[in-house]
């Protein structure tokens, strides 16, 4: 984190000294064709005029930047997740594991970066990354126009659906039969936004999914809204439960990042393109996720 600001830092630096290389190429040519113009009228711009008569300097800097934009970036990449979500994110003994913290730790290292997990509620992490407490939000979060708000997103990275959970004996078959019914959610998850959408359904929140379905098993509620995937791990976890064919949505998963932070989702979406290229994103996959 320490890293990222100073070179963030950096970056501003440079550019007022008009050097180019930090931000996103399409912007270069504009800034340097600013700085040129600031040249011309040196009255408006002490900074440019100092650099223009200590071109010595200048010439380091360009230097320096070129190599530091094909250097590894070196330092940590802080992901923020909630590791109760198997199999994108779960402890195997103290260690987080699953498809999103492995992915991530492939980012990570294409970025020359030692990745760092930090284990959260859910409903914390877009504020995590948003502060500067995390660096990126990887935990099988859902692409949604509300979230785009706030946050920026990586390319989605897999596909996901959101099922209901029911009793074995439930009369429940599909979503018509929810309204009026208790529906357990996890906090802040689309679960919990299509739920809130079901006329007269009383809904309970959860912090884990797993709380959620453990209701259910308990008889405390009628159903749970939640991704596939963990609904799956969640069912066999638990007794007397089963799945409801019928799939709510299709969502798209990605990397949420902070609005300001443009430079790390452009070098995290080339090392996505490069570990999709390569089979490793895929391979990542099948090794969590059995195919039926
Ligand atoms: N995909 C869901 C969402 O983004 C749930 C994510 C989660 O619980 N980790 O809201």
């Amino acid at each position: 984190m320490k890293k990222k600001v100073i070179s963030m830092m950096l970056c501003a630096v440079m550019t007022a000294a008009m050097v180019t290389g930090c931000g996103n190429k399409e912007a270069a040519p504009a800034e340097s064709a600013d700085a040129a113009e600031e040249t011309e009228a040196p009255a408006e711009s002490t900074d440019a005029a100092e650099e223009t008569e200590a071109p010595a300097e200048s010439a380091d800097a360009a230097e320096e930047t070129e190599s530091e934009a094909e250097a590894p970036t070196g330092g940590t990449l802080v992901m923020a997740t909630n590791a109760y979500f198997e199999p994108y994110e779960y402890y195997e003994g103290d260690q987080v594991v699953g498809i999103d913290a492995e992915m991530a730790a492939a980012v990570a290292e294409k970025l020359g970066m030692e990745l760092e997990i930090e284990d959260m509620e859910f409903d914390s992490i877009i504020p995590a990354v948003n502060s500067g407490k995390a660096d990126m939000g990887v935990a099988g979060m859902t692409v949604t126009e509300d979230r785009l708000v706030n946050v920026n997103f990586s390319k989605p990275y897999t596909t996901a659906t959101q099922v209901i959970i029911v009793q074995e004996n439930s009369e429940i078959t599909g979503k018509a039969d929810l309204s009026g019914k208790k529906i357990g959610v996890q906090l802040g998850t689309t679960g919990d936004i299509f739920a809130s959408d079901i006329e007269g359904a009383d809904i309970e929140q959860y912090n884990k999914g797993m709380d959620a379905v453990q209701a259910l098993a308990n008889g405390m509620i009628d159903a749970v809204i939640i991704d596939n995937e963990p609904a799956k791990q969640f069912v066999s976890k638990a007794e007397g439960l089963k799945i409801l064919e019928e799939e709510f949505i299709t969502e798209e998963y990605a990397i949420a990042f902070a609005k300001d932070n443009e430079e790390l989702l452009e070098k995290v979406n080339a090392a996505l393109d490069e570990l999709t290229a390569d089979g490793t994103i895929q391979a990542i996959i099948d090794k969590y996720i059995t195919a039926e």
